[in-house]
């Protein structure tokens, strides 16, 4: 470490202590005695995020499965352009979100994918939601959506 003052190659430490999760030295200049003090941290790469988890209906975590999602998610779009290319890139927006919010309950996640699908493909939404079993009363009212869109 160079002097601040002289620019001087040689310092040394006079003083070294703890400070919170730093470390605070003091150094000297060795051609015009000139001290100062300096900090030292550790530089930690950010912490990466966990795999998801999602919490099953009955209880219990299995591992979010992007393969299997990303599959339901297929089945369900109908325009041919950039279906690969959409249900990839949901399936990995939703995994990093899973990851952030694990574990995540599954019927949280389906309501997740059932969103994005709404918002970007009408009739991949309404294929989604009938494989998954929705109820009746809410097929006349996906159906009038799909008429009015
Ligand atoms: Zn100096």
């Amino acid at each position: 470490m160079k002097c601040p003052k002289c620019g001087g190659a040689k310092t040394k430490v006079v003083n070294s202590r703890a400070r919170g999760d730093a470390r605070a030295r003091r150094r000297q200049c060795a051609e015009c005695s000139f001290s100062f003090a300096t900090a030292e941290c550790a530089e930690l790469p950010p912490l990466p995020l966990l795999p998801a988890q999602v919490e099953k209906k009955r209880g219990g975590l299995q591992p979010f499965d992007a393969k299997k999602l990303r599959e339901s998610i297929y089945a369900a779009l109908c325009k041919p352009l950039r279906r690969a290319e959409f249900a990839d890139s949901l399936v990995a927006e939703l995994e990093k979100e899973a990851a952030r919010a694990s574990p995540i309950p599954s019927r949280v996640l389906g309501e997740m994918v059932m969103e994005r699908l709404q918002k970007a493909d009408k009739g991949a939404y309404f294929r989604y939601a009938s494989a998954r079993g929705l109820p009746p009363a809410e097929w006349k009212t996906l159906a009038k959506e799909i008429a009015d869109a």
